[in-house]
């Protein structure tokens, strides 16, 4: 006949094991509440007198009216907006084609197809142009990666905000909706570059004094 075996919660070993201590402090917190008097109000009010002060003190407060959309509210300077597609100052594009912004997209909202730049029909400086540019703003979660991907700052985000509609399809911006208007001196491509022999002229070299080229790469103003 073999021995009893002791129970695992014994106590006749002088040291206490540790999960009997920790069951031991465990019982001691669960009825300390039991053991201490009852909790003090905070306030000498009733109950729902003290739920209606929050009331009434709100009824005084400064009453904030938006009178959007006759006034149109003003967005913090960095605010995440629609985007906008820009252009160098001879009006040509600054999208190359990359796709890196689609790939940097976690909601997947962007769709770009390269297309070949020609000697007759120039869009961009260099060898490739956004043919077909595409975000869809029923995916868009205006996180901003997609700007942050753009090599040549082609990508910004606008402070537009008023992109709701009723047409899914309207949603999806095109390429003619997202490019940046053209300001004086700008040329509408397709067309010549206007700035440099090459496309390093545009993105590399500083530009030549009352050209109006800029530096991109690098640029984070
Ligand atoms: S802002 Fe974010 S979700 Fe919207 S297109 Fe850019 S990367 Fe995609
Ligand atoms: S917007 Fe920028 S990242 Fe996107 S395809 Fe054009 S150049 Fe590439």
């Amino acid at each position: 006949m073999s021995e009893p075996t002791p129970p695992a919660t014994g106590t006749t070993s002088g040291a206490e094991p540790a999960r009997r201590e920790g069951t031991a402090i465990a019982r001691q917190s669960s009825a300390a509440p039991a053991t201490t008097a009852p909790g003090k109000r905070s306030s000498w009010l009733p109950g729902p007198a003290q739920g209606f002060g929050v009331t009434f003190a709100t009824m005084f407060k400064k009453v904030t009216t938006e009178s959007y959309p006759e006034v149109p509210k003003q967005t913090k300077p960095r605010y995440h907006g629609r985007h906008v597609l820009n252009r160098h100052p001879d009006g040509l594009e600054k999208c190359v084609g990359c796709e890196l912004c689609a790939w940097a997209c976690p909601a997947d909202a962007i769709y770009v197809e390269g297309g070949d730049n020609t000697e007759d029909a120039r869009f961009s400086p260099g060898e490739r142009y956004g043919a077909v540019y595409q975000i869809n703003y029923l995916r868009c979660i205006f996180c901003g990666l997609c700007i942050e991907a753009c090599p040549t700052r082609s990508l910004t985000m606008s402070n537009d905000f008023e992109l709701a509609d009723d047409d899914r399809q309207a949603l999806i911006y095109t390429k003619e909706q997202l490019m940046a208007p053209l300001l004086p001196g700008m040329e509408q491509p397709p067309h010549p570059m206007r700035l440099g022999e090459d496309e390093q002229d545009y993105y590399v070299r500083a530009p030549q004094p009352g050209s109006g080229a800029e530096p991109v790469i690098g640029e984070r103003a």
